[in-house]
């Protein structure tokens, strides 16, 4: 398959890499240029995926409250991707292309279809394996449960929840606890070069915060709704009769918003205990989410999987680079760009693999480029995708039936302007129709997902997601 960049004594082929080039560097003065002050090369990296987590409600972001101190702290540290964008709305099928740096419908992976991941896709978790690099995953189930098969490469692959694919109970909220396994598994891998994935569904609902977090942005809410929101409380609130400024609305967003203030104490103590043992010099740390959540926007709240509007594609993408200065970049970028940008930071070849997304940190004429983000909603009898280009959001919801957003004047993409006299219109649609013809090509050159079998089957019954 692919070709393994080093041998599986990584950490002493590089040592001895490493002693050479310093030794040339030594004697030709550029030692300084790619050490900046002494620092060693990166040996570790660690992927936090906090799920359902929006962008824009993070404090560095410009977010009106202050949900997320520690992670700002972690932002003034990175290069930060302003305009980082989800390719699924939905967990596993966001989180395989996370892995794959493929789209959707090319890997095919959703629990709609009872689709797991096939296992002909090479994940960054198989190559750093087979690269030398220990591997090591600490999640919370439910859509990351083992049998989707996202496990590929992972030597450790703990599943904190139980039970459950879908619904309440699956949510076993302890990320402290998931994050107290992982820093133990890291420190135990301190001399080896290792991948450590990090996911959790602490903001997701049901929104439970607890004291202080469940008041800290409730600005003296005295309505009908409790301290928590509830599946069976969104089941009884109509979006569709609450505006933005509703007060039962905005106590939604704030219980959403006491969940991120949590976890964000949670991740900074993390972040801390890392610095502590001496883990975080040569560690890339990577804080995204998978996708968004909506908040009325479109007709839904504390819901998401069922659009491809901004709410619910806008993620954080923090890259913390010891050896890098801390940056802002603007330009649009997508969860597939991960994979090829973690590898390339490490210096590992994925040989052989064919990935779609590209390296976000190399230099060159197109590091100010957006690149064009290309998403999908891939269900029974409904294949809808999103291309964002230009300042502008193209929906596909057939190949006939198309909105068009102007995201410069209405960023909320209420208003669509698809029939409007614009030339680039039929320029976008081509370019959404070529990469959804390629992407029919990816799909038939790899093999089919794999169906559930019997095994799987009996699981997911004694879950109670199928009779
Ligand atoms: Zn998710």
């Amino acid at each position: 398959m692919h070709q393994r960049a080093r041998a599986s004594s990584g950490i002493a082929w590089r040592i001895v890499l490493w002693s050479g080039l310093l030794l040339a560097c030594a004697t030709s003065g550029i030692g300084v240029l790619l050490f900046r002050g002494g620092r060693p090369p990166l040996n570790h990296v660690l992927l936090i995926s906090i799920d359902t987590l929006r962008a824009d409600h993070l404090s560095y972001a410009g977010y009106g409250r202050e949900t997320s101190p520690a992670i700002d702290r972690l932002a003034a540290q990175s290069q930060v991707f302003a305009n980082a964008f989800a390719q699924a709305s939905s967990t596993l099928p966001s989180h395989a292309s996370m892995f794959t740096s493929q789209y959707p419908s090319v890997h095919g992976a959703e629990s709609k279809y009872r689709i797991p991941l096939a296992d002909s896709f090479v994940t960054l978790a198989e190559i750093f394996r087979d690269s030398g690099f220990r591997t090591g995953a600490f999640v919370e189930g439910g859509q990351l449960a083992a049998l989707w098969n996202l496990d590929q490469g992972f030597e450790v692959y703990d599943v904190t929840a139980t039970t459950g694919v879908m619904g309440e109970i699956w949510k076993a909220d302890d990320l402290a606890g998931i994050l107290a396994k992982a820093a133990a598994w890291m420190e135990e891998h301190r001399d080896e070069p290792f991948f450590c994935f990090v996911q959790s569904y602490v903001v997701h609902m049901p929104y439970q915060p607890r004291p202080p977090h469940d008041r800290m942005f409730d600005e003296g809410y005295d309505g009908p709704l409790p301290q928590e929101f509830t599946y069976e409380m969104r089941e009884r609130f109509d979006p569709l009769a609450v505006s933005p400024d509703h007060p039962d609305l905005r106590h939604v967003v704030a219980l959403y918003d006491g969940e991120i203030r949590y976890m964000d104490q949670l991740v900074g103590m993390f972040l801390e205990r890392l610095e502590d043992l001496g883990l975080a010099e040569d560690l890339v740390v990577v804080f995204t989410s998978d996708h968004g959540e909506e908040f009325a926007e479109h007709g839904r709240v504390a819901q998401h999987t069922e659009t491809l509007f901004d709410e619910l594609l806008h993620v954080p993408l923090l890259i913390r680079v010891p050896t890098m200065k801390p940056q802002i970049i603007r330009r649009q970028v997508r969860l597939i760009d991960l994979p090829p940008t973690l590898l390339a930071l490490m210096n590992v070849d994925a040989g052989d693999v064919s990935f779609v997304g590209s390296n976000l940190l190399a230099g060159g004429t197109e590091v100010n480029e957006d690149l064009p983000v290309f998403s999908e909603l891939v269900y029974p009898k409904r294949h809808w995708a999103s291309l964002r280009v230009d300042d502008h959001k193209l929906l596909a919801y057939s190949p006939q039936q198309h909105a068009l957003y102007d995201l410069r004047t209405d960023p909320r993409e209420q208003v669509d302007v698809f029939d409007r006299q614009d030339e680039r219109v039929t320029e976008w649609v081509k370019l959404l129709q070529h990469i959804m013809s390629e992407n029919r090509v990816r799909r038939s050159q790899v093999a089919a997902p794999v169906e559930l079998n019997a095994e799987i089957e009996e699981q997911l019954r004694a879950l109670g997601y199928i009779d």
